[in-house]
């Protein structure tokens, strides 16, 4: 899709075009990806971090944070749940944490493997290209690394003391280390516009990459954002939308954050305008409301296998199933049919 194409869209929020959109991304995900929905467990292992992004609550400024970070024994433990519930991917997640040291984060890669037939996907932020290549010599096979915004100067204003070029060069080089890459963008941030949302699809289009999570901006008070409005549900679900149509095989998760944006877990509208990939917290219970990003995060006092439960009925509720494989980046798997 041209740039001028996706911003006609953004625009345009009459009802009959608006189903007219979600139908023709509907129609590029059942081609692409069937009816299947992916699961990633994923576990939030330290909400430590460095960094001072003026939309999350886990910022280095939030002094109101119970922060911590989990044991080795407690990630095997929640991944062996994972394992458990049939879910053949795992995203250890964290914030910009430097006492995560790249040995210890490869020797647990190297357990989960040793233990589970499972995918692990990796986001812990920026680091040197050798940690990057530290794990994914220990087995790690994807990385999640979002742009939030492919606007440098907006992004220059969202993350004081970040460098826009560095966020390239690490993508570059966890491409260049052999993961599979993800990336995504927030929609609704403060001074953002149409073109920049626009931009932001481009720029997935653009680099090809194998998981685009997009979610919408939720204030969190502890942030210099704190009292900004939301992202627009209808807005963010276009991009997803948009995205399905302009980049066809990358995998799009129905974010949690569109689940918990509003009274109702707008995930099921994402499902039905492209999305195809869900993401079950498997956090050990009692840490899961301390990795506050935003406020307000959906099932956080629910166990992990209640939400696997949630999703098969979400799924079949609009005529889709669970698909309990690894799901592989799909230009991943064409390349190695060649
Ligand atoms: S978005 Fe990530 S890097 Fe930024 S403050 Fe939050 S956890 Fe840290």
């Amino acid at each position: 899709m041209k740039k001028s194409e996706i911003i006609d869209y953004l625009k345009d929020d009459h009802p009959s075009s608006l189903t007219e959109l979600y139908a023709r991304a509907d129609g590029v995900r059942k081609e692409y990806m069937g009816d299947g929905i992916l699961l990633r467990g994923i576990v939030e292992f330290s909400s430590f971090c460095k960094n001072t992004c003026s939309y999350c609550g886990l910022n280095k400024n939030n002094t109101h944070l119970d922060r911590f970070r989990l044991t080795k024994e407690q990630i095997l433990e929640s991944v062996g749940r994972i394992a458990g519930a049939r879910i053949k991917t795992v995203v250890l997640q964290s914030g910009e944490d430097d006492e995560i040291s790249a040995g210890w984060l490869a020797a647990v890669v190297k357990d989960i493997k040793a233990r589970y037939d499972m995918a692990i996907t990796l986001s812990v932020g920026e680091r040197p290209r050798a940690d990057y290549q530290c794990w994914r010599d220990a087995g790690a096979d994807r990385y999640l690394l979002k742009i939030e915004t492919a606007n440098p100067a907006l992004y220059a204003a969202l993350h004081p003391q970040m460098d826009f070029n560095n966020r390239l060069r690490c993508l570059e080089d966890v491409r260049a280390c052999g993961y599979q890459v993800g990336c995504g963008a927030i929609v609704g941030l403060k001074d953002q516009t149409i073109d920049d949302i626009a931009g932001d699809i481009v720029f997935f289009s653009e680099n090809n990459f194998d998981m685009i999570g997009i979610g919408p901006f939720i204030p969190h008070a502890a942030t210099v954002l704190g009292g900004e409005q939301k992202g627009g549900v209808a807005l963010t679900i276009k991009a997803v939308a948009l995205t399905r149509i302009a980049t066809g095989t990358a995998h799009l998760p129905a974010t949690t954050a569109l689940g918990s944006v509003g009274e109702k877990d707008y995930r099921i509208d994402a499902l039905k305008a492209g999305a195809n990939v869900l993401m079950p917290n498997f956090t050990p219970k009692a840490f899961k409301k301390r990795y506050e990003i935003y406020p307000g995060k959906r099932c956080v006092d629910e166990d992990s296998e209640h939400c696997v439960g949630c999703m098969q009925a979400l799924a079949a509720s609009i005529g889709r199933h669970i698909d309990y494989s690894r799901g592989d980046a799909l230009k991943t798997i064409v390349s190695v049919l060649r």
